[in-house]
């Protein structure tokens, strides 16, 4: 980073940004890439490439942040909320079709937990209908979709992020991929506020003009310095992460009579991004948070409010029965304490896989 710093090109689509989309695009096999501030800013992008214009539907799971809806919101789209598998937590794609209209124009589905959606599925659905796809692959950096495949690697366009709450992180950062070429040309007149700045770059032009809508959607090259180094790391961190995750699942096994999680078979080639608990009853997930805390002062996460029965999504006149799964499933998830630096620290590990056991011997009896 220091280097970055000295070499005084601190804005974006310099050097280390180069370096970064090099490194990434030929490891994970991605089509164009950019670097930008943000999952959210990369979300608008993709909304901008696609033309989202007023009255446009775009299908998006509940199940998600906030963003993934705000981004189409921000143009007049209205989002239109899918449920979700319960095995999986992401968008269940035998449900998008029945959700299709006329005036659909993008799915936008999430990789929840780092585990990545069924898109093969979606982009069939999607090819049908000649709609969009955007994946939120906010927490699925480095998943792989299936032997040969990453994620980022599969639809229309993908958005990354390199949050501080990510795998990977420069502190706020994303990435836009666009795998579909359609969309590339006006990709770099979008990111560069409607101008046509990357022809003056390449050498096609000596000047550049306003030629298209648009915003900055560019990340300060400082900060694609420190992304490069995580990359360089990665092994190491999905080592760590690891540790934690292949803990919890012996504690989901040896608990199944009381609890489910992410179904095995979906975890084979995940990032471990998060771990989640699906406890049986609201009640036994509101135990198990206020026990951990209290007794060995270990927080764990509540997950998702879902987004169609939030201020918001009542607003765009959604009722709380309405995705009865995602509902259900946001009452009694619990997501597991899951960062780099607990896993590389055995001792402090070990100490949440005991606090975890005891306490739910604690709340079942056992
Ligand atoms: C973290 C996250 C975002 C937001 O990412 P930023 O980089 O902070 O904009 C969006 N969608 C999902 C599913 C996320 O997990």
């Amino acid at each position: 980073m220091k280097k970055a710093y000295g070499m005084g090109n601190h804005s974006g689509n310099k050097y280390w940004t180069e370096k970064v989309i090099k490194l990434i695009r030929t490891q994970y096999n991605l089509g164009e890439t950019f670097l930008v501030p943000s999952c959210t800013a990369a979300l608008e992008m993709g909304a901008m490439l696609v033309g989202i214009k007023p009255g446009d539907e775009v299908i998006i799971p509940s199940y998600t942040f906030s963003s993934t809806a705000n981004s189409v919101l921000l143009f007049g789209g209205i989002p239109v909320f899918c449920d979700i598998n319960p095995l999986t937590l992401n968008i269940d794609p035998n449900k998008i079709e029945k959700l299709i209209t006329k005036k659909t124009k993008l799915i936008i589905p999430i990789d929840y937990a780092g585990v990545p959606c069924e898109i093969k599925k979606i982009n069939k659905i999607a090819k049908k209908y000649s709609i969009s796809v955007m994946v939120d692959a906010a927490q699925s950096f480095g998943s792989k979709i299936n032997s040969d495949e990453w994620s980022g690697s599969q639809a229309d366009l993908v958005a990354f992020s390199f949050h501080e709450t990510k795998n990977l992180s420069c502190g706020e950062g994303g990435a836009l991929v666009v795998n579909n070429k359609k969309f590339i040309k006006r990709a770099y007149i979008v990111q560069e506020k409607g101008t046509d700045r990357r022809k003056v770059i390449t050498g096609m032009q000596n000047k550049y003009s306003w030629v298209d809508y648009g915003s900055s959607y560019i990340l300060s090259d400082i900060l694609a310095a420190i992304i490069y180094g995580q990359i360089e790391n990665q092994k190491h961190i999905i080592k760590c992460r690891s540790n934690i995750t292949n803990c919890y699942k012996k504690i989901s096994k040896k608990y199944d009579k009381f609890l489910n999680s992410i179904n095995q078979k979906y975890l084979k080639s995940y990032n471990h991004h998060a771990y989640f608990f699906l406890f049986n009853k609201e009640k036994e997930k509101i135990n198990f948070i206020n026990n951990l805390k209290n007794d060995y002062s270990i927080s764990a996460y509540i997950g998702y409010s879902p987004l169609h029965s939030s201020k918001m999504g009542k607003k765009l006149g959604y009722k709380k029965n309405d995705l009865p799964i995602t509902e259900s499933c946001a009452k009694r998830i619990v997501r597991l304490p899951v960062f780099t630096d607990l896993g590389c620290n055995l001792e402090d590990l070990n100490y949440v896989n005991g606090a975890i056991q005891n306490t739910l011997n604690k709340i079942f009896n056992l």
